[in-house]
Protein backbone atom coordinates (compact mmCIF):
# COMPACT_ATOMS: atom_id res chain seq x y z
CA UNK A 1 0.00 0.00 0.00
CA UNK A 2 1.06 3.56 -0.59
CA UNK A 3 1.59 5.79 2.40
CA UNK A 4 0.03 8.66 0.52
CA UNK A 5 -3.43 9.35 1.80
CA UNK A 6 -5.63 8.97 -1.24
CA UNK A 7 -8.87 8.93 0.73
CA UNK A 8 -9.27 5.17 0.83
CA UNK A 9 -7.83 4.61 4.27
CA UNK A 10 -9.47 5.17 7.58
CA UNK A 11 -7.75 8.18 9.10
CA UNK A 12 -7.35 8.35 12.85
CA UNK A 13 -8.56 11.76 14.01
CA UNK A 14 -5.94 14.02 15.54
CA UNK A 15 -6.03 15.08 18.28
CA UNK A 16 -7.70 12.02 19.76
CA UNK A 17 -11.38 12.49 20.38
CA UNK A 18 -13.01 11.48 23.61
CA UNK A 19 -15.07 8.37 23.08
CA UNK A 20 -17.96 7.11 25.15
CA UNK A 21 -17.66 3.41 24.63
CA UNK A 22 -16.41 0.62 26.78
CA UNK A 23 -13.24 -0.51 25.06
CA UNK A 24 -13.73 -4.01 26.44
CA UNK A 25 -16.68 -4.28 24.06
CA UNK A 26 -14.59 -3.31 21.06
CA UNK A 27 -12.71 -5.67 18.88
CA UNK A 28 -8.94 -5.28 18.58
CA UNK A 29 -7.59 -4.61 15.12
CA UNK A 30 -5.46 -7.56 14.12
CA UNK A 31 -2.65 -8.00 11.66
CA UNK A 32 -3.96 -9.63 8.50
CA UNK A 33 -0.92 -11.86 8.26
CA UNK A 34 -0.09 -13.03 11.77
CA UNK A 35 -3.20 -12.02 13.79
CA UNK A 36 -1.10 -10.06 16.26
CA UNK A 37 -2.95 -7.15 17.84
CA UNK A 38 0.15 -5.12 18.71
CA UNK A 39 1.44 -2.42 16.41
CA UNK A 40 4.22 0.11 16.33
CA UNK A 41 4.04 3.62 14.96
CA UNK A 42 6.33 4.64 12.13
CA UNK A 43 6.76 8.31 11.29
CA UNK A 44 7.12 9.70 7.81
CA UNK A 45 8.13 13.31 7.37
CA UNK A 46 7.05 15.03 4.20
CA UNK A 47 8.71 18.23 3.04
CA UNK A 48 6.25 20.66 1.55
CA UNK A 49 7.97 23.17 -0.67
CA UNK A 50 7.26 26.87 -0.28
CA UNK A 51 5.37 26.81 -3.58
CA UNK A 52 2.90 24.18 -2.39
CA UNK A 53 2.64 25.30 1.21
CA UNK A 54 -0.35 27.39 2.27
CA UNK A 55 1.89 29.71 4.29
CA UNK A 56 4.32 30.40 1.45
CA UNK A 57 7.16 28.88 3.49
CA UNK A 58 8.57 25.37 3.40
CA UNK A 59 6.74 23.14 5.89
CA UNK A 60 7.00 19.68 7.30
CA UNK A 61 4.01 17.39 7.33
CA UNK A 62 4.06 14.34 9.53
CA UNK A 63 2.38 11.09 8.69
CA UNK A 64 2.21 8.11 10.96
CA UNK A 65 1.41 4.62 10.01
CA UNK A 66 1.13 1.49 12.07
CA UNK A 67 3.23 -1.57 11.52
CA UNK A 68 2.73 -5.00 13.01
CA UNK A 69 5.13 -5.45 15.90
CA UNK A 70 5.80 -9.05 14.99
CA UNK A 71 5.80 -9.46 11.21
CA UNK A 72 6.22 -5.83 10.14
CA UNK A 73 3.15 -5.70 7.92
CA UNK A 74 1.73 -2.23 7.49
CA UNK A 75 -1.72 -1.60 8.80
CA UNK A 76 -3.97 0.27 6.44
CA UNK A 77 -4.55 3.16 8.81
CA UNK A 78 -2.76 6.46 8.59
CA UNK A 79 -2.61 9.18 11.16
CA UNK A 80 -1.87 12.65 9.98
CA UNK A 81 -1.05 15.91 11.63
CA UNK A 82 0.58 19.14 10.65
ZN1 LIG B 1 1.76 -9.35 11.69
Amino acid sequence: MSINDNGNHPVVPFPDKKINVNLDDCENVKCEDCESDEFEIVWILKKISAVLSTTGKPELLTLEYFKCKFCGKRLNIIRRNR
